[in-house]
């Protein structure tokens, strides 16, 4: 049976000391309980807290990491289904295979052209997550020259596909810290999981069936090594949502701990509409990481839009930094609007100002990612608020400008927000950002 968090909070030190990442053992506690975190977090829980709360206290998917600084990412971690009952928490990581039988100059151009293929997209930068490295000339050599080449050319995690386990210690020591990804093939599983274990890289398991899958990962665990990565052979897309969907409810519906690791497709189709409908698939339906077979751009745009989609938390609206935004290059007299803090909302407006060809000031007051008319329902976008704001971000020493413009929905807020900024004039901009051109030429006309 489950324990509540105050169960759980009994059995540990009470001491708060941090040590786990969180600064109070009850908040530790209830960490436990929603399984959001691994008992081995804390340093200091007694025998008997490990022996009551042991593996029942355990997420039901293993989170592991990948890569280092900037570029590393995250992947399983999950406890939903469903995104509608709660939400993923960590995205699908997209990596490019790259083969080593090739010259080192084009391993050069196809990794410099996909780690440089970044987009924003409301606020977020969208890129490749990793590189796969596939041992194809069956040549140590060839391998590890390839592997420098890459890290020559990209920051980004490596997935070491090589089954030939004296190329994969030289391999390691290149990367040397840099939390890679081994995939040992038909290589010897545990003799590769006590070198990830060592080296804090993790481990790709194959297999050919749930059963032997299940085997192969029981008795990896049983040696202590448990970053495991699952590659079930699948016959194409169909088999695939089905072998991912089994896996991913007997490990967060049942508890079955064998399959309680993220899982990873490497995709072959080299039919253009097959594999990006393999790639969808296992975005859409729990690969924790897809490997696409080469790099192209029109298939990782559609990707990114989707996994952006899928992986952006239903109850929290995206959100751009509270700030004094500068539209352009503006100067003290330029024009200043204020919106929100809605990332869809900042970009449409910002849009609108850059078109219509202007420098101009934005401020943009935190309101918790909500849009105009929600965040003054709310509360969160009145007179004094926003007053408040303009004067935290010290506007008034950055410009001679005493004119504000707010947007035309909450016109009845220019009062209050002429109260809380005295000396101000307040304009009600239009309510629809489209209108916002006309308004723009208009107010600098007058
Ligand atoms: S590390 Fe352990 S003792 Fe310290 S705050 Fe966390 S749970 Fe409490």
């Amino acid at each position: 049976m489950a324990l509540t968090g105050l169960e759980i909070f009994k059995l540990l030190p009470k001491t708060n000391c941090g040590d786990c990442g969180v600064p109070t053992c009850l908040a530790f506690a209830m960490k436990l309980a929603q399984k959001k975190a691994e008992l081995s977090e804390c340093p200091h829980a007694s025998e008997q807290a490990k022996e009551i709360l042991g593996a029942a206290s355990e997420p039901p998917m293993r989170l592991l990491k990948a890569g280092v600084g900037a570029d590393a990412f995250e992947t399983g971690g999950e406890t939903e289904m469903f995104r509608h009952e709660k939400t993923f928490y960590h995205q699908t990581a997209i990596a490019v295979k790259i083969d080593d039988n090739q010259p080192a100059d084009s391993i050069a151009a196809q990794v410099k052209e996909a780690d440089e293929y970044i987009i924003e997209r409301v606020g977020e930068k969208l890129h490749i997550d990793a590189f796969r490295l596939s041992n194809i000339s069956k040549d140590s050599g060839k391998f590890l020259s390839a592997l420098d080449v890459i890290m020559q050319n990209s920051s980004r995690a490596v997935i070491i596909d090589c089954a030939d386990i004296e190329t994969v210690k030289a391999a390691l020591s290149k990367l040397n810290g840099r939390r890679p990804i081994i995939r040992p093939g038909d290589g010897d599983v545990m003799e590769f999981a006590k070198l990830a274990s060592e080296q804090g890289a993790s481990l790709i398991i194959d297999a050919g069936s749930f059963q032997e899958l299940a085997e192969k990962t029981e008795k990896t665990a049983a040696s202590g090594f448990r970053d495991m990565i699952l590659n079930l052979h699948c016959d194409g897309a169909g088999e695939k949502l089905r072998g991912n969907t089994i896996m991913r409810r007997a490990a967060l519906r049942k508890g079955f701990k064998p399959f309680g690791y993220p899982a990873i497709w490497f995709i072959n189709d080299e039919d253009e509409s097959e594999l990006i409908a393999d790639a969808v698939v296992g975005i859409c339906k729990y690969c924790g990481i897809i490997v696409l077979p080469k790099f192209n751009k029109e298939m990782l745009l559609t990707l990114y839009t989707l996994r952006q989609n899928i992986y952006t938390d239903p109850q929290k609206p995206i959100q751009v930094d509270p700030r004094l935004a500068a539209i352009g290059d503006p100067k003290s007299d330029s024009p200043i609007f204020v919106t929100t803090n809605f990332s869809l909302t900042y970009f449409i407006i910002s849009g609108e100002i850059e078109n219509a060809g202007i420098s101009a000031w934005l401020v943009i007051p935190d309101c918790e990612g909500m849009s105009v008319l929600t965040a003054w329902a709310a509360g969160k976008f009145s007179g004094d608020k926003i007053g408040k704001f303009v004067k935290e971000i010290g506007l008034e020493n950055k410009v001679n400008k005493r004119e504000i413009i707010i947007p035309g929905y909450v016109a009845v807020i220019s009062g209050d927000l002429e109260e809380a900024l005295p000396g101000w004039r307040v304009i009600v901009g239009p309510q629809e950002a489209s209108d916002l051109a006309p308004f723009i030429k208009n107010y600098l006309n007058n």
